[in-house]
C-alpha cells in the first residue's frame, strides 16, 4: 500500500516526478490539473467554467475537486495506492481528502522545492496554453497563500518529506525514493 501525495508549486517538475514514481511504485496517477483539462476538452457547460478559471491561474471550486477526487479515489485501482498531484491545494481540499481516507490517512507527503524563477523558467519552457506570464504570477501568489500552509499539516501529521527539485531528473528522482523509502 503506497499512498502519496505530491506536493511543491507549479515549475517544481511534479509532474515528471510523478510519471517516474507512478512506475516505480504500480499506482495510479491521479492528477486534479490533468482531469480538468479532460473535462475541459468535452466541451461542456462545467468544462467551460472550468476553462475560464484555469485559464487565468484562479483555483477551481473545493467542492468541484473534492467531487472529482472522491469518485476517482473510489475506482478500484486506486485501492492498493495512489499518486495524488496538484491536489490537496487549499485547507478545506486537505481536511476533506482526510475525511475520506479515515482513519488512514496518506502514507508520505513530498514536498519538491525550487526557487520561484526557476519554477517560472520551467513553466515557460513548458509552454502550456495557460502558461502566460501573468497567470503563471497568480499561480505561484495562490501556492504561497493556500497550498504552502498545507507544508504544516502534513508536518503536523508526522507525513512529509522535503526534497531539493534542482539538478537532473534522474537526480531528483534519486532523492524522491529516497525519501519516501525513509518515511513510509
Ligand atoms: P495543474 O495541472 O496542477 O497545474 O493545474 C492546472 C489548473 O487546474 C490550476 O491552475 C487550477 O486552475 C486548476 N486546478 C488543478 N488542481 C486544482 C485543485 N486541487 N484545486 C483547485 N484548482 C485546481
Amino acid at each position: 500500500m503506497t499512498r502519496l501525495v505530491m506536493l511543491g508549486k507549479q515549475g517544481a517538475g511534479k509532474g515528471t516526478q510523478c510519471a517516474l514514481l507512478v512506475k516505480h511504485y504500480g499506482i495510479p496517477h491521479i492528477s486534479t490539473g490533468e482531469m480538468l483539462r479532460a473535462t475541459v476538452s468535452e466541451g461542456t457547460e462545467l468544462g467551460l467554467q472550468a476553462k475560464a478559471i484555469m485559464d487565468v491561474g484562479e483555483l477551481v471550486s473545493d467542492d468541484l475537486i473534492l467531487g472529482i477526487v472522491r469518485e476517482r479515489l473510489a475506482q478500484p485501482d486506486a485501492q492498493l495506492g495512489f499518486l495524488l498531484d496538484g491536489f490537496p491545494r487549499t485547507d478545506a481540499q486537505a481536511q476533506g481528502l482526510m475525511a475520506m481516507l479515515a482513519p488512514s490517512g496518506i502514507d508520505v507527503a513530498i514536498d519538491i522545492e525550487v526557487p520561484d524563477n526557476v519554477a517560472t523558467e520551467r513553466m515557460l519552457a513548458r509552454g502550456r496554453a495557460d502558461d502566460t506570464p501573468e497567470a503563471i504570477q497568480r499561480r505561484l501568489e495562490l501556492y504561497q497563500a493556500e497550498t504552502e500552509p498545507l507544508l504544516e499539516f502534513f508536518s503536523s501529521q508526522g507525513v512529509l518529506v522535503s526534497v531539493d527539485g534542482l539538478g537532473t531528473e534522474r537526480d531528483v528522482q534519486d532523492r524522491v525514493i529516497d525519501a519516501i523509502e525513509r518515511n513510509r
